[in-house]
């Protein structure tokens, strides 16, 4: 997708402070951090979001997730994170290219909205 932030990312054509990458996936550091640890995983195949998954991302949406405790726990998550889809307009999304937020680094309270 020409016009994707996060494709542009993938390209190397814009700039993130990456923390994994690999043939199918690519993690970097959220630029604007809400918690001390913030990053995004999302995969290098342009998918808008989680409305838009079909039966033959299930190997890739499982790697992401396999993948997340891993680097978060590099990052310092060594007791816990937590793990949010934004999916649509309603959902707040804001880049319609599928990214899963790992956001941790501190005690988070029990999301009720
Ligand atoms: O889930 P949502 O679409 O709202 O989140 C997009 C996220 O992408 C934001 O947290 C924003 O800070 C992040 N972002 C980024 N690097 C960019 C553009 C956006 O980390 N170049």
């Amino acid at each position: 997708m020409e016009d994707c932030i996060f494709c542009k990312i993938v390209r190397g054509e814009i700039p993130a402070n990456k923390i994994h990458e690999d043939e199918e996936i690519v993690v970097f550091h959220d630029i604007h951090p809400v918690t001390p640890v913030h990053f995004l995983l999302i995969p290098k195949q342009h998918i808008v979001s989680l409305n838009e998954i079909e039966a033959e991302h299930q190997q890739l949406l499982g790697k992401m997730l396999w993948l997340a405790p891993q680097l978060a726990k590099k990052q310092g998550c060594t007791d816990g994170f937590r793990t949010i889809i934004n999916t649509g307009y309603s959902g707040g999304q804001e880049i319609f290219h599928l990214h899963i937020h790992i956001i941790g680094g501190k005690k988070l309270s029990p999301m009720i909205h």
